[in-house]
């Protein structure tokens, strides 16, 4: 049976594969790709979680394609517009026919003879095994599992009478209007659901273990407003694009340089909109430094405003078990509760599962070293999207697509098939991602690691990386140009 052949295969079809699709478009328009994707949808996390207020946390100027305008008067977008505008991007780049959904990836092989990738994906509907050949691989798969979020165990939930829910897999039939509703965590995903269920709810209690640094930041933009006024999408797109990465590039630098200040700053502003005499010493004041973890960003300041009126509280305790009313905990109070929403975190994973393999050898990931952030030591013709911890994640998206695109213009313009990185002469290596959140510690030594210094060393600021991946060399001493056949020099693998 003949297998379809592509150049490009995308793996994903979220904000990261469509966009991947739509550089591909524009920039290498004779490359034939494919975009496989598991699910029966495209749109990814912001088609996957439906919970209540489900929102960025980043504004949507530099969440949002650098060549799509967002245009909508929202900067923090609800789930709904991102996975409309991811859609209609794709329909607008004639990337959605390419789609073939219900295609989940388990593996691939990578045949230096041919300088190709055998790709197999199992279909969820037909329960078939599809098999596809393409020259270059680009998984662009998220980084954690879809099947199930994270929850850890906690004593006690099969005597619990109301509904435990996790935020990944919300029950469309569950209405909380009128219901006393307990919210364990107090990452992101806590800070949306509480001001958004205490609209509907009896009350709300956010149950944490511990704070996490919560900012207040505008809806919408002011100078985006202002620009829109005057001037067309296309020239103001880029205008509040740039202002807003040099605000955060700054905010990080700053945050990195001077930890105390900008802890006494967010402290101050939360205080500010909380009534007098509240916690905040307790509440929303963390043990480590802004951002070792992510900063939580409420929109309007939409959960305070719900603190203040008294629709939604703040417990900072441990759970010690479920009891048939609700959660009991270690200090021996008992918050009542119709419904328990678990915002405990994902399961990080990466690559979306899909396992690799160069001319009969397993890729063990955890040895590879990642080089620019985007492509792995002794794996040829790969390329993975993860985005940025610090900023947006479509920034380092777009950056990581244009320079695959170079790649592939570079690997035709010389006559060479083959592009493989080398590992790092020197022995240093640090995780791939420097965060200390949960969910990143529980996996990291699952992932890919990364290089001491560049080009092994991802550097977490945009406006450095544009440098380096849209302007600068394609050829260095971390990667390997060849033709199909050459034989291979043995790097990192299991
Ligand atoms: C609730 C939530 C809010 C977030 N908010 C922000 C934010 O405000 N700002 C920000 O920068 N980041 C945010 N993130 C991170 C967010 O995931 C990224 O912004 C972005 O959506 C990632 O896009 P992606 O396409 O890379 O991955 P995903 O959105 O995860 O899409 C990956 C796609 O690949 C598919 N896939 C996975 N494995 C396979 C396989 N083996 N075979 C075939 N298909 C596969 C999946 O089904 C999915 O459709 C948020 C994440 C969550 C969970």
């Amino acid at each position: 049976m003949a297998t379809d052949h592509v150049d490009v295969l995308i793996v994903g079809a979220g904000l990261s594969g469509i966009g991947a699709a739509c550089h591909l478009r524009r920039h290498c328009p004779e490359k034939t790709y494919a975009v496989l994707e598991s699910r029966d949808a495209v749109g990814g996390t912001w088609d996957l979680f439906r919970y209540p207020g489900v929102r960025s946390d980043s504004d949507m100027f530099t969440l949002g394609y650098s060549f799509k305008p967002w245009t909508d008067p929202k900067a923090i977008a609800d789930g709904d517009s991102i996975r409309d505008y991811v859609r209609r991007t794709a329909d607008e780049y004639g990337v959605t026919d390419h789609v073939r959904l219900r295609h989940r990836v388990l593996r691939a092989d990578w045949d230096g003879e041919s300088a190709r990738w055998t790709v197999h994906a199992h279909r969820d509907d037909t329960a078939e095994t599809v098999t596809l050949t393409c020259s270059f691989l680009f998984a662009c798969a998220g980084y954690y599992r879809y099947d199930a979020g994270y929850t850890p165990a906690f004593a006690g939930t099969e005597r619990f009478a109301g509904r435990i829910v996790h935020p990944q897999h919300w029950p469309a039939d569950l209405d909380h209007t009128g219901k006393r509703v307990v919210v364990i965590g107090s990452g992101a995903t806590a800070v949306t659901l509480v001001p958004a269920m205490a609209e509907r709810a009896a009350h709300v209690t956010m149950l944490q273990r511990s704070p996490t640094y919560v900012i207040a930041l505008p809806s919408r933009d002011v100078l985006a407003d202002a620009l829109r006024r005057w001037l067309p999408a296309k020239t103001a797109y880029p205008v509040v694009r740039w202002k807003n990465i040099l605000l955060s590039t700054a905010n990080f630098q700053l945050s990195r340089r001077a930890p105390a200040l900008v802890r006494k700053l967010l402290l101050r502003a939360a205080r500010g909109r909380l009534p007098a005499g509240y916690d905040v010493d307790r509440h929303f004041s963390p043990r480590y430094d802004p951002w070792d973890q992510r900063l939580c960003v409420v929109p309007d300041g939409d959960l305070f405003s719900a603190l203040a009126r008294g629709a939604a509280s703040v417990v900072t305790d441990t759970v010690d078990t479920f009891t048939e009313r609700g959660v009991r905990l270690r200090s021996g109070a008992e918050l009542a509760a119709d419904v328990v929403v678990t915002a405990t975190g994902l399961n990080l994973l990466a690559l979306g599962g899909m396992t690799l393999r160069v001319d009969g050898d397993d890729v063990a990931l955890p040895r590879t070293v990642a080089y620019k952030g985007m492509m792995l030591s002794g794996v040829p013709n790969f390329a993975m999207t993860i985005g940025y911890t610090n900023a947006s994640w479509t920034l380092k998206a777009d950056l990581v697509a244009t320079y695959v695109c170079r790649l592939l213009r570079h690997l035709d313009r010389t006559g060479q098939q083959v592009v493989t990185p080398l590992p790092p002469p020197d022995a240093g290596r640090v995780p791939l991602i420097d965060l200390a959140s949960g969910y990143v510690l529980r996996s990291v030594d699952t992932l890919p690691r990364q290089g001491a210094r560049a080009p092994w060393r991802l550097h977490q600021n945009y406006p450095r990386d544009v440098l380096l991946m849209r302007h600068g060399r394609l050829t260095d001493s971390g990667v390997r140009f060849s033709r199909a056949g050459t034989p291979r020099r043995r790097t990192v693998r299991a």
